[in-house]
């Protein structure tokens, strides 16, 4: 460390640290002190592809298996995510709806959770900017209001999401995403090979890939294996942050601080240091995601230029929300084939993904290890749960345009890599942990972000949304 007090501590190199780092170098003074505090190391994107392909690479062991991180009391649910310079935009596959309007208003539209303490309105212009540093390719016409159009021309369609689209119009569109459609910034243009967890042509947007250039500003000083276990809470106020590297302790004094490390570690982090909050840590949950397998009657599923290639909303938003979870479908263009001669390809596969509610059994406490969470989940909602039965009922009917001869469900998947509401967002500290710009209720310098802070769960997918938030916030506060 240059120094033993900064302007800003920021803990993590994920996305909500990133974007939030990149709003505050927009506005800071050039005097400014920053340091980043990385739990991990960089591991680049050519030694993964290496990896991948059966090589050797000094890099893979750098950085710790995410499920030696943390305690799971609940071994049938997994918590999945990556750690490392970069965090999960390493790993995930670049899934960018927008939320809707009413995902923010539930308690009004449906009675049900809490509002959000923010609008849709007031993201608007931040989710602009992230879908123009991401480089999202995206459709012309969308359900959720947006002025501006995407800074990538639409993934094409396959010959099912055609059919689709031609029956329910805006409800199902190309999808959002941050895999490029068209040679953007050094990225490759996606190929179709679905293993976006390490795209071979670096198509999907990464911190690394980015160009945000964020670590390469003169102000800020980036320390890898900089383990941050609690912070100095002291009145109302986050003094330092208290770290191991290199197998000591270290302390760090900053004015402000912001806790990028997600919402498994935020929630420990802020135990870890007396955080008295009643919120902090409950909550934690995830949506629910299962896949339906469609049998077509002599149409071959073909075409469609990326992994997920639309979106359906035809089971998202409406009154229903307020007896059952609505529903995101994901439309899965991964080659699956029918072992049967002739149909190998009339299937089509879709991911369907249900919202679910915070709940209070479902929690992070610390454990006598401060550096691990423990992360204790019951289960999902008698919401989500409804939600996945009226699908059932109701797919069919959806579906009737195509000419289904039979669908298959599958167990749902153990985790949807979305982990929210551990340190969720509100109005006042009596309902939950941080404010509308992340900054938690009762210590005024201190920022928790990502996509713990959602207040409900939306079935969107929550990277593109938590990144708008951290640009907020940061835009907001400085
Ligand atoms: C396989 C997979 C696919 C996904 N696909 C999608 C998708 O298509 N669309 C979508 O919206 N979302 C997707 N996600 C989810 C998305 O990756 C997360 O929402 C997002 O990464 C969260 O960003 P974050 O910055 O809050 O946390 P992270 O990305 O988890 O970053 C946290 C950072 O903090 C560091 N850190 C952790 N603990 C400490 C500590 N104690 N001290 C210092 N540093 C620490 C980590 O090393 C890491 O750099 C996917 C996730 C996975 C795993
Ligand atoms: S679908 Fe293939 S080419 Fe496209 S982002 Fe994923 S891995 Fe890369």
């Amino acid at each position: 460390m240059k120094h033993t007090s900064y302007d800003l501590v920021v803990i993590g190199t994920g996305f909500a640290s990133t974007f939030f780092l990149h709003k505050y170098l927009s506005k800071a003074s050039p005097k400014a002190k920053v340091l980043v505090l990385e739990k991990g190391h960089f591991y680049a994107h050519a030694e993964r592809v290496k990896e991948m392909r059966g090589e050797e690479t000094p890099f893979s062991k750098l950085n710790p298996a995410s499920k030696d991180t943390f305690e799971n009391h609940n071994e049938k649910k997994g918590w999945v995510f990556s750690q490392g310079f970069g965090g999960s935009s390493n790993c995930w596959y670049g899934c960018t709806p927008r939320f809707m309007p009413s995902d923010f208003k539930m308690k009004t539209l449906y009675g049900i959770g809490n509002d959000w303490p923010i609008q849709y309105d007031d993201l608007d212009p931040y989710y602009a900017q992230v879908e123009e540093l991401m480089s999202i390719a995206g459709p012309a016409a969308t359900p959720f209001p947006k002025n501006a159009s995407y800074p990538l021309p639409p993934h094409t369609f396959t010959t099912v999401d055609k059919i689709l689209h031609k029956e329910y119009g805006n409800l199902y569109i190309s999808q959002p995403t941050a895999r490029a459609s068209a040679p953007v910034k050094g990225r490759g243009v996606c190929c179709a090979s679905t293993v976006c967890h390490v795209c071979p042509v670096d198509a999907k947007f990464t911190i690394e890939n980015s160009g945000i250039g964020v670590y390469d500003d003169p102000r800020v000083e980036l320390l890898y294996g900089a383990q941050v276990y609690s912070l100095d809470l002291e009145g109302n106020v986050a003094r330092k942050a208290n770290f191991l590297k290199d197998g000591k302790e270290h302390h760090v004094a900053a004015e402000v601080i912001a806790l990028g490390t997600n919402a498994l570690f935020n929630a420990n982090i802020l135990l870890n240091s007396g955080d008295s909050n009643p919120f902090t840590g409950k909550g934690i949950g995830e949506q629910i995601g299962l896949q339906a397998s469609v049998y077509l009657d002599n149409l071959e599923n073909v075409g469609g230029s990326t992994w997920v290639s639309a979106n359906g909303y035809m089971l998202y938003d409406g009154d229903h929300r307020k007896d059952f979870a609505a529903c995101l479908m994901e439309s899965n263009n991964a080659p699956y084939f029918r072992m049967e001669r002739g149909k190998w390809r009339h299937i089509v596969n879709f991911r369907l993904v249900f919202e679910d509610l915070p709940q209070a059994h479902n929690y992070v406490a610390t454990t006598a290890d401060r550096t691990k969470p423990a992360i204790h989940f019951k289960g999902h909602s008698e919401y989500a749960m409804r939600g996945i039965e009226n699908m059932k009922a109701k797919l069919p009917g959806i579906l009737s345009c195509l000419p289904v001869e039979k669908i298959e469900f599958a167990e749902p998947y153990e985790s949807e890599a979305h982990i929210l509401g551990s340190t969720r967002m509100s109005k006042t500290a009596t309902e939950g942990v941080i404010d509308s710009r992340l900054i938690h209720h009762q210590y005024r310098n201190l920022f928790v972000l990502g996509s713990g802070s959602f207040t409900t769960y939306t079935p969107a997918n929550p990277t593109l949304t938590l990144s708008a938030l951290s640009l907020h916030a940061a835009d907001k506060s400085f």
